[in-house]
């Protein structure tokens, strides 16, 4: 059977990068399922339903139009057929998404979505189902893909998360970008662990702290675990 591995990780951990470095490394799919809470996010915004109304938005998201191509060196996101990849990482995306991520009519659809995409019953956009996986989010490890062949926590210390993600959105990792930067990061870490489970491994799961490895170092130690 083709080879599944699942990733987990809080934002800044470098989760994305790697997962997609190992899928293109061994020849898998890649899923990013972050973008799709962020596609979600986009959607409810653009159909002009009110954020509090919670079976509006489990509804919109429901008869959301998404489809992402599977391809870890250019991972495609269109929504009714409009390219959103860049569109879903926008600061506007950014700052509310917890708050679609967290109503739990939303959950549950997207994680049947992740699961036929895993399970390759769906793969919109190509890569046959007989492709192995590389399945990335924060709770992929324990609750979309719990008997994935390989199960990753990612890790790393507040203080390079923070640096990271201030690289990534800023183009800096200055004093003042990480700490302007601070308060988003670790909020969205909090409301998102309401719903999930990213900060402690479940039984099974290996954890690699990435604190102090360089991107090469984490990747190699990602495929370390996988082939052993
Ligand atoms: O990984 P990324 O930062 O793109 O994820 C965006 C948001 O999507 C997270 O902050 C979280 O609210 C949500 N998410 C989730 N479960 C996942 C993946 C992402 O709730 N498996």
């Amino acid at each position: 059977t083709p080879l599944s591995i699942a990733v987990d990780g809080p934002s800044g951990s470098g989760k994305s990068s790697v997962s997609k470095a190992v899928a293109r490394s061994l020849g898998l799919a890649y899923l990013d399922t972050g973008a799709m809470y962020r596609a979600a996010t986009l959607w409810v915004v653009r159909e002009g339903v009110d954020f509090d109304d919670q079976s509006a938005v489990a509804a919109a998201v429901r008869a959301m139009p998404l489809v992402q191509t599977l391809d870890p060196v250019d991972p495609g996101v269109a929504l009714a057929g409009q390219d959103v990849a860049e569109a879903i990482r926008s600061e506007d995306v950014t700052r509310v998404v917890s708050r679609v991520a967290t109503n739990l009519d939303v959950r549950a659809e997207l994680r049947r979505r992740q699961r036929e995409i895993i399970d390759g019953e769906t793969r919109p956009g190509g890569y046959s189902a007989g492709r192995g996986i590389v399945a990335e989010g924060r709770d992929i490890t324990t609750v979309v893909a719990p008997d994935a062949d390989v199960r990753i926590l990612l890790t790393a210390s507040e203080e390079s998360r923070l640096a990271r993600r201030s690289l990534e959105v800023r183009g800096t990792a200055d004093a003042e970008s990480v700490a302007a930067m601070r308060d988003q990061v670790l909020r969205r870490d909090r409301d998102d662990s309401t719903v999930t489970e990213f900060t402690v491994a479940a039984d099974g799961v290996v954890t690699l702290d990435s604190s102090d490895l360089d991107f090469d170092q984490t990747v190699a130690a990602a495929l370390q675990i996988v082939s052993r």
